[in-house]
């Protein structure tokens, strides 16, 4: 679903990614962790194409994501994305926020938004929030709220940006109650997470990233008994 193949990106001068190879396949759930500065953003900014590569080459479900001929739009309305920040419309309302991009993008009327809308927001355990505004829900639940517009657009990948990273403490786990319900139900999922025990338990395989460099791709149980890499180990006990 996803191939890095030897992927490498420079801010000017600055190489931020080297050499990535990285293959996701359908349905796979993969964790990406790291120091901060590491390139785990820009590695999965490339994905959607909100950030290009310099060099290499990076195909999402069969299309060459820097190709000039890519349709962009499309590649995006494929992959759903939720940030550490929830970027949700302050002045529109729960149902509103989800409805925008599948009546003005996808084309859907207004009644089957709808619909689709409460569908995902009793998915993600709000259905009682959709005439609320962003302001008056919890972090949380704005949150949940980003990850039901994303799904809204039947995305074929979501990508996860530190979901959980301004959130409350308490409110962290219900967010990741439903990333985890997701994961079950088969979504292709990346997600860049300091979250260990979500990364022990749902994860599939977990990147380890050091300075635009992936050091370790392995699964959760051989990561946490033994990282190969040094640096990955000291991350690891810096954190947990
Ligand atoms: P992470 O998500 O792992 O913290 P990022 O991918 O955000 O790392 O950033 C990796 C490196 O690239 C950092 O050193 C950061 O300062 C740099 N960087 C990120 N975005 C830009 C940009 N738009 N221009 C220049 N440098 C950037
Ligand atoms: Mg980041």
């Amino acid at each position: 679903m996803i191939s890095f193949h030897q992927v490498n990106k420079h801010y000017g001068s600055f190489h931020v990614l080297k050499n990535i190879n990285l293959h996701i396949n359908q349905g796979e759930v993969v964790v990406v962790i790291g120091p901060s500065g590491s390139g785990k953003s820009t590695m999965v900014r490339c994905i959607n194409r909100l950030e290009t590569v310099t060099s290499g080459e990076l195909v999402v479900d069969g299309v060459k994501v820097n190709d000039k001929n890519t349709d962009i739009n499309k590649l995006r309305r494929d992959i759903g994305m939720v940030f550490q920040h929830f970027n949700l419309y302050p002045h529109k309302t729960v149902l509103q926020n989800i409805t925008l991009a599948p009546t003005k993008v996808l084309g859907v009327s207004q009644k089957e938004a709808e619909e689709t809308a409460l569908y995902y927001l009793e998915k993600v355990g709000i259905p009682e929030k959709a005439e609320m505004l962003p302001t008056q829900l919890s972090g949380g639940q704005q949150q949940r709220v980003a990850i039901a517009r994303g799904l809204a657009m039947r995305p074929k990948i979501m990508l996860f940006d530190e979901p959980t990273s301004a959130l409350d403490p308490e409110t962290i786990g219900e967010v990741l109650d439903v990333m985890k319900k997701l994961a079950k139900e088969g979504m292709t999922m990346v997600v860049v997470t300091h979250e260990m025990g979500f990364a022990r338990e749902v994860a599939d395989r977990i990147v380890f990233m050091d300075q635009g460099t992936i050091l370790e791709d392995s699964t959760p149980e051989e990561f946490f008994a033994s990282p190969r890499e040094e640096r990955a180990r000291l991350f690891l006990s810096r954190i947990l």
